[in-house]
């Protein structure tokens, strides 16, 4: 394989950047650019020992730095890494990456590095993709989820029930080969019962995935509400900054302003929409319709409303078009304005109410609190297992469906229709964590890494 080399530090200027080079004559290349200031201790590689030296060109030295040499397997990658410190300009980077680029290297692709690490073995493919999830988190969930899986968590667990469901298929294997003998240790009610824990364990994990999509993906929200409720103010709180413009005058916020914000560990993907009531104005009416476009195509709902004042008809027809949409289950009913609240009683038709004052920042603890219960935060225990991406759900899901058929195929006493569906489970969970995976979909996967990881 040849030996790559790229950028390890983020684009742009600082105190140090990195050159990482990986491959069978990554020391070499590394040797032929980096002037040791002490060639003898150079000279005896000790494995993962920062090196003192100088960087060259072919038209002379241009930094000094630091060299840490890592010997395959045990590297990051399992080759031979070398990684380059140095001073964090952009010239400067470019051209020690250029310089290793002329003297034998070829620049990885995104996310080579990892993907080499998963080929060589180092890695399964949960744990290469929960460092995307380490290095794209921006909520402390995300991250202590992602440092747990990096660390094989998820992997380990569904090792476990890849190995369960061997077991069965085995004794399946042995009914169907040798039916009259009594070959099998597991009886039929027994395999039933094993399949029985496993596909609670696949849909609780199946189940974390709305969960694990908030805290790292972010959840689409539409933050609704007549004008002058609050909603830009509500905008601007939850942004910590004047993003929004915030103004008394009814039906101004008239474009979806998109946003991500992250509400406790959950990540909104906000649009603050124009209110939504009958207009005239051309202008407020194209709002409108994106606020109902928007609640059908939100899986959050903010809905706003001014305890300042009675609910009118506008209120009204915001709440009938939650409702049209189905949406009422996935909206947090926000009664804004608390610190001038009269007595109006807002009994409005939702479970899940808060009320705050998005001018005082207060009550926003409260609103945390539901929406994190609304993504069903209040399902996952502390060690549970959280599956963040798309991917790994769907195997998950479809290792699940597997084994229902195979209970059912057992519960008409068919046990080698159960045993194929177990096959199916096995070849669902190994895609999954990725013993068993086409080639398109880890390229897939590793194209979304940045270059460099
Ligand atoms: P929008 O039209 O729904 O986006 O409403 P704005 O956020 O522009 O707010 C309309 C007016 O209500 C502005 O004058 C805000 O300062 C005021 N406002 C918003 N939230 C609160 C609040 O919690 N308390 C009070 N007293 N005023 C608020």
């Amino acid at each position: 394989m040849s030996t790559i080399a790229a950028i390890g530090t983020p684009h742009g200027k600082g105190g140090v950047a990195m050159i990482r080079i990986s491959g069978a004559q990554a020391f070499e290349v590394a040797e032929k650019i980096f002037i040791p200031a002490s060639r003898e201790r150079f000279s005896q590689r000790i494995h993962g020992h920062a090196y003192y030296g100088s960087f060259a060109d072919e038209k002379g030295v241009f930094d000094d730095g630091l060299c840490i040499l890592f010997k395959g397997p045990n590297s990051f990658t399992g080759e031979n890494i070398a990684e380059l410190y140095c001073h964090g300009g952009l010239l400067v980077t470019q051209k020690l990456l250029s310089a290793a680029l002329k003297n034998g290297a070829r620049i990885a692709l995104a996310g080579e590095f990892t993907r080499r690490a998963f080929i060589n073995g180092k890695m399964s493919l949960t744990q290469a993709e929960a460092i995307g999830g380490i290095i794209d988190s921006v909520s402390e969930k995300h991250l202590s989820v992602s440092a747990k899986q990096a660390n094989g968590s998820l992997s380990r667990m569904l090792g476990a029930i890849y190995d369960e469901l061997k077991l069965l298929a085995a004794s399946v294997y042995a009914y169907i080969d040798y039916p009259d003998e009594d070959m099998t240790d597991i009886s039929v009610s027994e395999m039933r019962q094993t399949l029985i824990g496993i596909k609670a364990r696949l849909d609780k994990l199946a189940g974390s995935h709305a969960y694990g999509r908030a805290i790292s993906e972010g959840i689409k929200t539409a933050i609704v509400g007549k004008p002058n409720t609050g909603k830009s103010s509500l905008l601007n709180s939850l942004c910590g900054e004047e993003r929004a413009i915030v103004t008394d005058i009814a039906g101004t916020t008239r474009d979806v302003v998109t946003e991500t914000v992250r509400l406790g560990d959950i990540i909104l993907r906000l649009s603050d929409t124009a209110g939504i009531r009958e207009s005239d104005d051309t202008v407020e009416k194209i709002g409108i319709e994106r606020s109902i476009n928007a609640i059908k195509e939100a899986s959050l709902i903010l809905a706003v409303f001014d305890l300042s004042r009675p609910i009118d008809d506008d209120d009204k027809r915001l709440i009938s078009a939650i409702f049209e949409c189905q949406k009422q289950a996935q909206t947090v009913c926000i009664l804004n304005k608390s610190d001038i609240a009269s007595d109006f009683c807002h009994k409005l038709p939702f479970e899940n109410k808060v009320s705050i004052s998005a001018l005082n920042n207060q009550g926003l603890d409260s609103l945390v609190e539901a929406v994190s219960l609304l993504c069903g935060a209040g399902d996952i225990g502390e060690d549970d297992e959280i599956v963040c991406n798309a991917r790994q759900c769907a195997s998950v899901v479809n290792a699940a469906n597997a084994v229902e058929s195979a209970i059912k195929a057992l519960d008409g006493f068919t046990q080698d229709i159960a045993g194929m569906d177990i096959e199916a489970a096995l070849a669902a969970i190994a895609e999954a964590d990725g013993r068993q995976v086409s080639e398109d979909i880890v390229n897939e996967i590793f194209s979304h890494f940045c270059v460099g990881k």
